[in-house]
């Protein structure tokens, strides 16, 4: 990791000065008591694939609900749907039955309405890390003056200003996922999707991430949606943890975390967080 958490603060603070990913914070309880109104809406989500003499049914009749500027991580083990159901709310995929809504609009394709963060690895190996960031940009058809200004905030944002010119084969893995962290976020999305972003890297690189994504995430105000076989990432990043059985998957349980927002890594040490990764492991492992 090139800058500290400390420097990845004082990054995302000046990048809300030009507006780069600075939206309206949402109130700091938001989503931990249930009044604030659901950003992004899952009812009867179902999802079929045909397969070799028949159907396989990956999801089935999920009910879930992510308030604006919530943090919801599922956790599943592998083969539970968990990619299905991001792709589905990304629009890359559609449901076999059910409905997904952001904001009351049915989700009907992709769009820059939300940001999507897959496992390590799915940079544009071509591009450099400015070309990687200004991706979603050209889609939206930005004009070259106005890409470079927001790519060079996010890139602030992400502390990877000096290695705008670097190629992905060039970095490390905390840094690409730094790199698709700022694709995704660069084009100010309202929900943020995450698909295991930190499986493929070592420990201490996904406990910065962790310290980064917190930041960027209560600077932005945006709303997340993140997937993860990991229960402890899941805990310490997010507000509630909603835990999906063996395919096909089905929301076994949904748990508000018991911390506030603004927690510190040794929060992992409390006796509350050690009881409640002990619970998700037996529900996850069909032992409760
Ligand atoms: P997870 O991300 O939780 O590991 P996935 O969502 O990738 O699980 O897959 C869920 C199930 O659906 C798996 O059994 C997988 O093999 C199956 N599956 C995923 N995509 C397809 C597809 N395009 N066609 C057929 N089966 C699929
Ligand atoms: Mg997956």
């Amino acid at each position: 990791m090139g800058g500290t958490v400390e420097s990845v603060t004082l990054m995302v603070g000046a990048a809300r000065g030009v507006g780069a990913v600075a939206r309206a914070s949402a109130s700091s309880d938001a989503g931990t008591d249930g009044s604030a109104p659901a950003k992004l809406r899952i009812r009867g989500l179902e999802k079929r694939y045909p397969v070799k003499g028949g159907e396989l049914l990956a999801l089935d009749g999920i009910d879930l609900d992510v308030p604006a500027g919530g943090f919801v991580t599922l956790v599943g083990t592998s083969g539970c749907g968990k990619s299905t159901l991001l792709n589905i709310v990304a629009g890359l995929d559609a449901p076999s039955a059910g409905d997904v809504t952001v904001d009351g609009d049915r989700i009907v394709g992709p769009g820059p309405d939300r940001g999507l963060v897959f496992q390590a690895y799915s940079l544009f190996p071509w591009r450099t890390v400015a070309e990687n960031v200004a991706f979603g940009l050209e889609c939206q058809g930005l004009s070259r003056t106005q890409r470079r200004a927001r790519v060079e905030a996010m890139l602030g944002v992400v502390g990877l200003t000096e290695f705008a010119e670097w190629l992905p084969r060039d970095l490390s893995g905390g840094m690409c996922q730094r790199v698709a962290i700022a694709r995704a976020l660069v084009i100010e999305p309202d929900v943020l999707l995450l698909d295991e972003p930190f499986g493929a890297l070592d420990l201490q690189t996904r406990q910065n991430l962790h310290e980064f994504l917190r930041l960027v995430w209560q600077r932005t105000g945006a709303t997340v949606l993140m997937v993860t076989h990991d229960i402890g990432e899941a805990i310490y990043l997010s507000d509630q943890v909603v835990v999906l059985s063996d395919r096909p998957g089905r929301v076994v349980e949904r748990i508000d975390v018991p911390f506030g927002r603004s927690r510190e890594p040794d929060v992992r040490r409390d006796a509350r967080f050690l009881a409640l990764e002990h619970d998700l492991d037996d529900l996850l492992h069909g032992r409760r």
